[in-house]
């Protein structure tokens, strides 16, 4: 099943307007540079600089996705962000259940799962994150954490277009540790199982699951060729166009 593989930028809360636009405009250069990608790519700036990041990106493939987004269309929700919001500024995508918001903002994968639903139901496709801490991995509940992730947090209506599933073991993110390949294809492929139990073996054998937790240039070739991974959510290294870019050319994109 050929599935083509997601290069996405997760930025973080990281640039001001000048920064980003900067950031923006690189990679929408490059990524033009290579013609017809054998990727797509995506880039998940702060809720500030979606509207500028939009107008750098136009006329590149590039997509624009934000980080996360509340459930309801509008209301009373002071600091709150609706799908419909965010479709309305051009984004087509959504990061939801990053490990970072399930920790700084206690997220369940009921809320997620919420979420999901609404951001589906404004058009936006979600990248939803799911992936084990260093104690649970080991535990040797890996995989039992990210089976429990995705039963909860994944709406049971999705399907492959609307949904990336974003593998990241919360200890390799931002910590330069990266589980052997060996591990990866093991969480992926069950995770692909599981999907197939949730979703159908259609939709799970379409749907692209894609590998987060430092990323760099140096070790995209082994991650990006074993077989379940799609992709990769790419936090740090994605903050700078040449690395960013050498992950998508050295995976094959
Ligand atoms: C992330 O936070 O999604 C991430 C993968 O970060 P990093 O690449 O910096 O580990």
């Amino acid at each position: 099943m050929a599935r083509r593989k997601l290069i996405a930028g997760n930025w973080k809360m990281n640039g001001q307007l000048a920064d980003g636009i900067a950031l923006a405009r690189g990679i929408a250069q490059e990524v033009k540079a290579l013609g017809k990608p054998a990727c797509e790519f995506l880039v998940c700036p702060p809720f500030t600089l979606l509207t500028s990041v939009k107008k750098a990106l136009r006329g590149s493939k590039v997509a624009l996705g934000a980080q996360d987004c509340h459930f309801n269309a509008k209301g009373a929700h002071t600091g709150d962000i609706s799908p419909q919001m965010l479709k309305d500024v051009g984004c087509s995508y959504v990061i939801l259940g990053h490990s970072e918001r399930r920790a700084d903002h206690g997220e369940s994968d009921e809320l997620i799962c919420k979420k999901a639903a609404a951001a589906h139901a404004a058009g936006l496709k979600t990248v939803i994150c799911i992936g084990e801490t260093l104690k649970q991995r080991d535990d040797g509940k890996a995989i039992e954490v990210c089976t429990s992730q995705i039963m909860g947090s994944v709406p049971s209506d999705s399907t492959s277009t609307d949904t990336v599933i974003a593998y990241e073991p919360v200890w390799a993110i931002g910590t330069g540790k990266v589980p052997t390949t060996a591990d990866v294809e093991e969480v992926h492929a069950a995770v692909r199982k599981v999907l197939a139990k949730k979703l159908g073996k259609g939709n799970a054998n379409k749907m692209r699951i894609l590998y987060g937790g430092s990323v760099k240039p140096g070790n995209a070739k082994e991650l990006l060729s074993l077989p379940d991974v799609d992709g990769a959510l790419i936090g740090g290294a994605s903050l700078k166009v040449e690395d960013f870019l050498a992950i998508a050319k050295n995976s094959g994109c």
